[in-house]
């Protein structure tokens, strides 16, 4: 079997989470490496379980954009499905993840056995709203973005894999992706509320899109907050703004924050400074926080 190492990587979320809370960065990269083989060390086998564990707003995403995707995919089959079809869908793959929190599966098996935070750790969630919420969300995905979807040429996302930048590997891939006449389009789906970090993330698209493609001039980006019922303003990101490439920026202070906990500063090294060295978030973020188990606090 090849021997897999860890490799230097930040992507949008996890240089927000780093800002937010250096320790739980350490626990989910360090800690937790190696945590999927039986032989592991307690500490890293507990450590991977519970970066496995999905909250109830993830997993809700998660299952409303799968059933945004497959709407599209059957419509461009021909097969155009009122949004009920794809609400019962979600629906059903979120209570066949809620029976897989209760069959305690992810004890031995956290990668493909749903571990559900909130159940875990025993805090209030209102089940009661999933269904309005997916209803929603799925109603606004319909209404507004399927059939725009259905006559663009979409893009293979695989390819949105990732680039390299600066001894690290940056990850960002979105929802959906196109090329038509008017030019290169993103369109990401979220089911959250606004927040700042999501205009970084585009920037991060743009850039990833810009390295896959030479002769791209700019890029066109919507986010479709689809509980509220509406979009960002979209975006036009070109490939030299303001004198620095898109995101240069943002990625250049994720790598300077993260180089602060490595040994010698080195990022392409990789390794962590001592536990003592990585700062805690304040109290209130430890709220959401899967690794309130493991965590010193
Ligand atoms: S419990 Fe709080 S301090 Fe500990 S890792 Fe989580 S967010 Fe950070």
């Amino acid at each position: 079997m090849p021997t897999l190492t860890l490799t230097p990587s930040l992507s949008h979320s996890t240089i927000a989470k780093l800002a937010e809370c250096p320790t739980r960065y350490r626990l989910r990269t360090f800690t937790a490496w190696e945590g999927w083989r039986k032989s592991a060390p307690p500490e890293a086998r507990q450590a991977y379980r519970l970066k496995q564990m999905k909250s109830l707003p993830a997993l809700i995403g998660l299952a409303v954009e799968d059933a945004c995707r497959w709407l599209v995919g059957e419509a461009k089959g021909g097969a155009l499905h009122p949004p009920s079809l794809a609400v019962e869908r979600a629906l059903a793959a979120l209570r066949r993840q809620w029976k897989e929190h209760e069959s305690e599966g992810w004890r031995d098996d956290p990668k493909s056995c749903t571990a559900v935070m909130e159940r875990y750790y025993g805090d209030a969630c209102k089940v009661t709203e999933v269904r309005a919420k997916v209803e929603r969300c799925i109603g606004d995905f319909h209404q507004r973005l399927l059939a725009r979807l259905v006559d663009a040429p979409l893009l293979d996302i695989e390819p949105f894999g990732g680039f390299a930048w600066q001894g690290l590997r940056i990850f960002a891939a979105p929802d959906f992706a196109w090329r038509d006449d008017e030019g290169f389009h993103i369109l990401d789906l979220k089911t959250g509320r606004p927040r700042p970090e999501h205009s970084a993330q585009l920037d991060l698209y743009s850039r990833q899109a810009f390295e896959a493609d030479a002769t791209l001039e700019a890029v066109r980006c919507e986010l479709a907050y689809l509980d509220a019922g509406e979009s960002s303003h979209e975006l036009v990101l070109r490939r030299d703004r303001c004198g620095e490439p898109v995101a240069e920026g943002f990625l250049r202070r994720g790598r300077e924050t993260l180089a602060r906990y490595l040994v010698d500063g080195d990022v392409e090294r990789f390794e962590p400074l001592p536990a003592a060295e990585w700062p805690m978030a304040p109290v209130s973020a430890c709220r959401w926080c899967a690794f309130r188990e493991v965590c010193d606090r």
